[in-house]
């Protein structure tokens, strides 16, 4: 590297991809990608290319701390000691009165390792609370549940260097050509390289990775179980099972095959929508690949039935023994850029440091024990949504939300503005102004963005990477990790001395010694000159692949296998409410577009929201194409111009998750009409399952 260059990673999506930083003696920067990152190899999808023209302009940051004097009054500008003083005293004082339980923070997996562990060890240790969450819980809680009940671990057992290995992919609930383009690149390439290679989409949506697709299968939305079974039913009955890995490496495969006989493919094709000679395809492509790699992302997770759609598409790798071994393995795509390192440091509600079990008493006694403090509560603290219901309801005071836009990213947004309003006290700290959720905060903090400070982040291959600090941050804002231990060492704890993250690493890295996970002998060092790492690392060593030893990280070490029942409790279309409704993300824009959508160039791809709609169903309502149409239903209506598209079945609709109310108003906001019911084990909301009406926009 020359002078004035630094090492990154993409602060967007799970991919992890490396990033080389020029800074220019105007102090602007620009970016391309590092071709000795093993992620990417010089390689940038949109977003990435473009992520110096959010560094570069700082029109939408904020600069200062903010505070209301009272509910009511407006924001104005304070000194950092007094903004600082008012949340310490807040808090502490909610937490005397009401008990520790009465505050939470609600954070983001695009906040650092380093930032989460401060947060994670602030709220378990020394409020005494488990309220710590985060908006991974709307990303991958469900895959989380479904590793740790099939495999003992939150770990992803393969790596990307197995994609190039692979002869099958099963792409299920994901749509990676455009929210992971890097790594569906390298997809494109194996394919490109051996036509035999078998690529498997299934989704309700004809989405752009159908394209490079051999098979499509449009499935109704929620019926991902009985697709799942039907495939692991024609695999056990036409031999492509491993039946000496199942007896000897799984439990559970009788209950487990009872279940999957108990619908004939003919049944599952006719509830899926689908041709029973496809799902036999699919399950051919499946047996007969030397190597099977099945990924998915939200299109399985965020739904009331998010765990059992994992367990039902693990169990596939599982009985053909296709795990463990180069070019295999169940492989769940990370929608944010830290959601893994978050988890690492226990930064969820029913987590702790290190992968350990908040229901686990000795668990709990040795993160006590490190941290200096008498006990880690065992109560597992309120979830994302759990939150929402808590302020609502008043039993929960007070919120901190750091680096994420819950009025617009939540479900059920009404909700979600009745509970900040009703909140004692809400903290927003984050870098832009230009948030749906500042207006709810009593005190604002100003952060430091990516390339403003230092730290590091877990990718979905389980691969840990530095972030320099490559410039300073605007105004008086800073990092994330320092802005909470000033607020610690305000309210009298001890333990929040860190002069910078590299401590803050060092201190967490303890914790993980004798884990799965283990990074204890890794330091900053290390991944400044050798680069990044896939956890655990002992002996000086990375590690690719998991289970290579066929030992899993449950008690038995074997693998457990699920009989999964196909029964999705998602509310059912009805007169009222005709239509599905299932959201998600557009290729050039990132969550809520506080980044994104500042960035020109990114607006050229699709710049305002839609609806797609099956022509079919479009006739049938009068509509034509760049129609405004109004979708509603219980909770709230969205208008959006109608796309008449073959891309949905008939009977679903998709609306892209991005815009509020700041960018396009109260009504283009699409959480307005999302269900804010969750998988009973993940927490994870329903996402990709609400039921609507469609009618062409009156003027009121
Ligand atoms: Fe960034 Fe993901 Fe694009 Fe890579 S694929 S450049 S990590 S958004």
């Amino acid at each position: 590297m020359k002078a004035g260059e630094y090492k990154s990673t993409c602060s967007y999506c799970g991919v992890g991809c490396g990033i080389i930083v020029s800074k220019m003696p105007d102090g602007k920067v620009t970016v391309r990608g590092d071709r000795e990152h093993p992620v990417n190899q010089g390689k940038l999808c949109s977003k990435g290319l473009n992520l110096h023209y959010v560094v570069n302009n700082q029109d939408d940051r904020l600069l200062v701390p903010q505070m209301r004097l009272g509910k009511g009054h407006p924001l104005k500008t304070v000194e950092w000691p007094e903004a600082i003083a008012r949340v310490a005293t807040v808090f502490s004082s909610l937490i005397q009165k009401f008990g520790p339980d009465s505050v939470a923070f609600y954070v983001s997996g695009q906040c650092l390792t380093e930032e989460y562990y401060v947060a994670s060890k602030l709220a378990k240790g020394f409020w005494g609370t488990n309220n710590i969450d985060t908006n991974s819980r709307l990303c991958m809680s469900s895959a989380v549940v479904g590793y740790k009940m099939q495999l003992g671990e939150d770990a992803v057992p393969a790596s990307y260097e197995d994609i190039d290995l692979a002869d099958c992919f099963f792409i299920t609930g994901a749509n990676p050509a455009w929210c992971h383009p890097i790594l569906f690149r390298r997809i494109e390439a194996r394919k490109n390289a051996n036509p035999d290679v078998k690529i498997v989409v299934a989704d309700p949506r004809r989405t752009q990775s159908c394209e490079l697709a051999d098979l499509h299968l449009q499935l109704k939305p929620g019926t991902d179980v009985y697709l799942n079974n039907a495939i692991a039913r024609v695999l056990l009955e036409n031999g492509y099972a491993d039946w000496d890995f199942i007896r000897h490496h799984t439990n559970g495969i009788e209950e487990m095959q009872a279940e999957v006989m108990a619908t004939s493919v003919e049944e599952a094709a006719e509830i899926c929508g689908l041709e029973a000679d496809d799902i036999r395809l699919a399950a051919k492509y499946i047996g007969e690949a030397k190597g099977f790699i099945s990924m998915w992302a939200m299109g399985l997770n965020q739904s009331v039935i998010g765990v059992k759609k994992n367990l039902s598409l693990i169990n596939l790798s599982l009985i053909t023994g296709k795990i463990g071994k180069p070019g295999n393995g169940p492989f769940s795509l990370t929608g944010q850029p830290n959601a893994m390192g978050g988890r690492e440091v226990g930064g969820m509600c029913n987590l702790l440091p290190a992968h350990r079990n908040l229901d686990n008493e000795k668990h709990r006694r040795e993160v006590a024990e490190f941290w200096n403090v008498a006990e880690v509560p065992a109560k597992p603290g309120y979830s994302a949504t759990e939150m929402i219901d808590a302020l609502e309801s008043g039993q929960l005071k007070a919120v901190w939300v750091i680096c994420t836009n819950p009025m617009v990213s939540l479900p059920n947004s009404h909700k979600v503005e009745r509970a900040l309003k009703n909140a004692k006290f809400v903290v927003v700290q984050d870098i832009s102004k230009n948030s749906d959720t500042v207006p709810f905060a009593d005190v604002v903090f100003p952060a430091a963005g990516w390339l403003e400070k230092e730290g590091t982040m877990t990718n979905s291959e389980r691969r840990i990477t530095y972030l320099s600090q490559v410039v300073k941050a605007p105004g008086e804002a800073l990092p994330d990790f320092e802005i909470m231990c000033r607020v610690a060492r305000k309210m009298g704890y001890s333990g929040f001395n860190f002069k910078n993250a590299q401590e803050v690493f060092d201190e967490y890295k303890q914790l993980t010694l004798g884990t799965n996970i283990s990074i204890g002998e890794l330091s900053y060092n290390h991944l400044r000159e050798k680069g990044s790492v896939q956890w655990p690392f002992r002996n000086g060593r990375s590690t690719a692949r998991l289970f290579e030893d066929k030992k899993f990280y449950t008690p038995t070490q074997k693998a457990n296998l699920f009989a999964v029942e196909p029964t999705n409790d998602s509310e059912k279309p009805s007169d009222d409410y005709p239509f599905i409704l299932t959201t998600g993300r557009i290729r050039d824009q990132w969550h809520t577009m506080t980044r994104t959508g500042k960035v020109k160039r990114l607006q050229q791809h699709i710049d305002k929201p839609f609806l797609e709609i099956h022509p079919t169903d479009a006739e049938k309502l009068g509509i034509e194409n760049d129609d405004v149409v109004t979708i509603k239903n219980r909770m709230g209506e969205v208008n959006a111009a109608a796309k008449v598209s073959e891309t949905v079945r008939p009977g679903v609709v998709f609306l892209p998750m991005h815009w509020g109310k700041v960018l396009a108003g109260n009504h283009a906001r699409t959480n307005n009409l999302t269900f804010d019911r969750v998988d009973p084990k993940s927490k994870e909301p329903d996402f990709k399952y609400s039921t609507v009406q469609i009618e062409k926009y009156a003027k009121p």
